[in-house]
């Protein structure tokens, strides 16, 4: 299917591995300009050749820099000539009990998960309805659906920025071609979840392959999601094809949620 996004811009937030980089790939392979960002200069510079190596007639440029900060905001926004397409992403907090959090720990998880991706939506989508096209992804979690007690910091913080765009998708910005979307992804192998495989492995003494067997089996495709599968979405999301689509959460999670809706 051709995606009718060739020589757009796409500002790809914290891409360099993972979910990030699997949106970047994606959307890179449709002929789309895209701008990716991360912390470490060193895989960041890696991602940036394999998205050139495509070959895919768009440009690539590297941001190394903290998009949780104004400063890494505004360098990633310097790069993007025009913000036509922007995936809102970055790491997630840690896991714990929320008995230990004060309130360092949630204003960090605000910032990451709530009001990074707003400031980056307020810096681009006016100027995405002046020219009548826009799309924005952000990257969620499964967790927003079926949180996860461990998982506070996130449930929280995710849950804000997911009731503020259920608002701001369907304010004029929609009928003037802004689509405003969440992706919401179950368990996909990325280093994310390696590590928190690792930690679980750690903590009981098995060994990770063993750990990750069991929580695969958990999960009705019997495996866990691969980011290229993760990055077609989002590609099709920011498609002309799916114009008519806003304000939507979509769960890829391999069937793992067990409910009708
Ligand atoms: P990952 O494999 O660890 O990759 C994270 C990417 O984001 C890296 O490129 C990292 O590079 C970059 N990054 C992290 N913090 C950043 C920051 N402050 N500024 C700029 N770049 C940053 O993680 P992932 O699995 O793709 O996860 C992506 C998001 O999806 C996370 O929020 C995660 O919690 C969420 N999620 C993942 C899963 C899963 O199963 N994988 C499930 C549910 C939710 P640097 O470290 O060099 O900055």
């Amino acid at each position: 299917m051709e995606l009718g996004i060739k020589g757009r811009w796409a500002l790809v937030c914290a891409a360099s591995k993972g979910l990030g980089k699997g949106c970047a790939l994606a959307l890179a392979r449709e002929g789309v300009n895209v701008v990716v960002t991360a912390r470490g200069a060193e895989a960041l510079e890696a991602t940036v050749a394999e998205l050139r190596a495509l070959n895919a007639g768009g440009e690539t440029r590297g941001v190394a820099g903290d998009i949780t900060t104004e400063a890494g905001r505004a360098a990633a926004l310097a790069a993007c000539p025009q913000v036509d397409i922007l995936v809102n992403n970055a790491g997630g907090p840690p896991p714990g009990d929320f008995r230990s959090w004060e309130r360092e720990a949630w204003i960090a998880a605000l910032d990451a998960n709530m009001l990074a991706p707003i400031a980056l939506i307020k810096a681009t989508v006016d100027a995405m309805a002046e020219r009548g096209f826009g799309r924005v992804v952000n990257i969620t979690s499964a967790a927003v659906k079926a949180p996860i007690d461990i998982l506070g910091l996130s449930n929280g913080a995710r849950s804000g920025l997911t009731g503020f765009v259920a608002g701001l998708a369907r304010s004029p910005l929609a009928a003037r071609g802004v689509t405003i979307n969440n992706l919401l992804p179950g368990a996909f192998d990325t280093d994310r979840l390696r590590v928190t495989l690792a930690g679980q492995a750690s903590k009981t003494g098995r060994s990770i392959d063993e750990i990750g067997a069991q929580r695969a089996a958990t999960i009705p495709l019997r495996r866990f999601g691969r980011p290229d599968e993760f990055g077609a979405a989002c590609a099709f999301l920011c498609s002309v094809h799916a114009a008519y689509l806003t304000g939507q959460n979509i769960l890829i999670d391999g069937g793992a949620y067990p409910g009708t809706f």
